[in-house]
């Protein structure tokens, strides 16, 4: 699916990477050359992966990391510059979704976990992430919000205001750091087949032939759809896109 891109020589960071979109991403920006290190708080699930990946001849390793906890993404960023000597591209793809409850019945604690791991773990990853790409004057930061960042959507309001916050976040630093050579945006995928998607709809909490007619496009997408536009975004192709909140949703915003 990325037969075009060559990013051999940079090193890629994608947390959430043990499944799903990260994976997906992973994958393909170890397979376009680049090393990669897949961070994911399910420290073994990113440690198979890396082995998949570099049994295959690619370059890769893992670091377990809880995004929701700033001293392990402080680590995080520290072992791939350790490891590596540079960090070019970001990929903050971790994510949690919650069980649908109308707000007067979500407890602050309900609350605050959703938009830890979503919305302060994005801003402790670029934090770290963009500390680094500021010294060595170069980089791209992706982060993964939703459609969910663009809509609201009733019984969700924990998981869409920290998908709303994954864009102020994003469209605030690109301006901060568009300048110094560093580029920052943000993907906003639909509907995607992962394994979130697949709890989702065992939970009875999301029906799948209902999500697909949905979508203008009639389908739901692969994770390799969303992971083909972040490496587009990271890449040389993209140079004048800078705090873009891009849909990747099969028209669903259009709508
Ligand atoms: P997934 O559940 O398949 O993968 C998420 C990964 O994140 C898992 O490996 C999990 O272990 C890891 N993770 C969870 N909490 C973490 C934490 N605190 N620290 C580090 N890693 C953690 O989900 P996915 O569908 O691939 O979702 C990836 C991202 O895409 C999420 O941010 C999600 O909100 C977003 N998204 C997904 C969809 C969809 O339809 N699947 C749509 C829009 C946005």
């Amino acid at each position: 699916m990325n037969p075009t891109y060559d990013f051999t020589g940079q090193v890629a960071l994608v947390t959430g990477a043990g499944s799903g979109i990260g994976l997906a991403t992973a994958r393909q920006f170890a397979r376009a050359g680049a090393a990669v290190v897949l961070a994911d708080i399910d420290g073994a699930l990113a440690a198979a992966h890396a082995k998949e990946l570099v049994d295959a001849g690619l370059t890769a390793t893992s670091v377990r990391c809880d995004v929701s906890n700033e001293e392990q993404v402080a680590a995080m960023v520290k072992t791939v510059v350790d490891t590596y000597g540079r960090l070019d591209m970001a990929f903050n793809s971790a994510g949690i979704i919650d069980p649908p409850a109308e707000i007067a019945d979500v407890t602050a604690d309900d609350y605050d976990r959703i938009n830890n791991v979503n919305a302060r773990g994005t801003w402790a990853c670029m934090k770290y992430e963009l500390r680094h790409m500021r010294t060595q004057g170069s980089g791209a930061v992706v982060n993964c919000s939703s459609i969910s960042g663009l809509i609201g959507s009733a019984g969700r309001t924990s998981y869409h205001a920290s998908k709303h916050a994954i864009i102020g976040l994003t469209t605030s630093a690109a301006l901060e750091y568009a300048e110094r050579g560093i580029r920052v945006n943000v993907v906003c995928p639909g509907t995607i087949d992962t394994p979130m998607v697949d709890a989702l709809v065992e939970k009875g909490e999301l029906d799948r032939t209902q999500a697909i007619t949905k979508m203008p496009i009639n389908r739901i997408a692969k994770a390799d759809e969303v992971a083909s536009v972040v490496l587009w975004l990271c890449s040389p192709g993209a140079s004048f896109v800078v705090g873009v909140a891009l849909p990747v949703d099969g028209g669903f915003v259009a709508q």
